[in-house]
């Protein structure tokens, strides 16, 4: 059979070929880094089957969607580690974020930061065993069947809330089964860089009626180097965090009677006024000129702009001589 690649290159693969075969027919190299593909432009499984006239791309670690699957899978390796460790607690939701994932779990006994040590040798041994991941699909029922045979009383509810039509899948990793809409890496063995960084509590679904849950939060790089200088790179951030160096170059007071303004100093009036120089040179270069309005301004300007319609619950008003006035929301 025939399928397109992104450059418009055809490639003929065997009847049944699957993703992981286009991208061994390309290259061995790109056989070896491919995490996922996409599939006439839907992400998918490199185990995905083909068909006639598909077109296919191969995503690896480089692009932002194989970095997004690699992260995805490591919350389903925290999510059967915490379950080996800790086989009474509950399951419910694993995303993906920036720089890493989280999974939310609902504990018996509370866990804490402790804990991690424990967890992340268990995701090492999960790592280190390559298990292959594999996905099916269940109609309604027997998902439900199956997540209430797990008492994972989080999930039937996510099954029970999927619109009518939807395709219910599950990914399998050994003996731990996730329900997830995937894709997946191929097998547990492909991450080589992770670290759980902290632990938080969420309501389940965002809602404060609901259950308070505990959400690890995890960050995974696909190298050990790239991950030290995420590391690295925090540290820089803390050292020049705006509050600790406005306190030590005496920029500017944080005081009680205005809490989250700045009182400028000397130091930073001299800043201040440098930059705005600069930000003067800047405009008056390009051509434009210096206007200034007032801050207080009436109620009919505020109708005008749409401010007061949308956002009056956010801005600061009063009365001036029996008028509605409110402050400019931004300067
Ligand atoms: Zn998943």
């Amino acid at each position: 059979m025939k399928v397109y690649l992104r450059n418009g290159d055809q490639l003929v693969l065997d009847g049944g070929a699957k993703c992981s075969d286009a991208a061994a027919a390309i290259s061995e190299g790109l056989a070896r880094s491919a995490v996922a593909a996409k599939v006439n432009g839907v992400l998918c499984d490199l185990s995905h089957k083909l068909a006639e006239g598909d077109k296919v791309e191969i995503v690896t670690l480089k692009d932002k969607e194989g970095l997004e699957v690699y992260r995805h899978t490591c919350a389903h390796v925290l999510a059967q580690a915490v379950k080996t460790i800790f086989p009474t607690c509950k399951l419910a939701i694993g995303p993906v974020i920036e720089n890493g994932f989280y999974y939310d779990f609902d504990f018996n006994t509370p866990i804490t930061q402790e804990d991690f040590e424990k967890i992340e040798a268990e995701m090492q041994k999960i790592i280190k065993a390559n298990t292959p991941i594999e996905r099916f699909e269940l109609p309604r029922k027997e998902a439900v069947e199956l997540m209430s045979k797990f008492k994972e009383k989080y999930k039937v509810e996510l099954i029970n809330d999927l619109p009518e039509d939807a395709v219910i899948s599950f990914y399998k990793q050994g003996s731990f089964t996730d329900l997830c809409r995937g894709p997946h890496l191929p097998s547990t063995g492909k991450i080589k860089a992770f670290k759980l960084t902290s632990i938080a509590g969420a309501y389940w679904r965002g809602n404060e009626k609901n259950k308070m849950l505990t959400r690890i939060y995890g960050v995974a790089f696909a190298k050990k180097d790239e991950m030290q200088a995420y590391f690295d790179m925090l540290e820089e951030a803390k050292k020049r965090d705006h509050i600790k160096l406005g306190k030590e170059l005496k920029l500017f007071a944080l005081l009680n009677e205005g809490k989250g303004f700045p009182f400028f100093l000397p130091n930073g009036m001299v800043l201040k006024n440098i930059l705005t120089q600069y930000w003067r040179d800047l405009h008056r270069k390009e051509g434009y000129v210096e206007i200034q309005t007032p801050i207080i301004l009436t109620r009919s300007l505020w109708e005008t702009s749409g401010h007061w319609d949308h956002y009056k619950e956010n801005m600061y008003t009063t009365k001036i001589d029996g008028e509605d006035c409110a402050i400019k929301p931004m300067n």
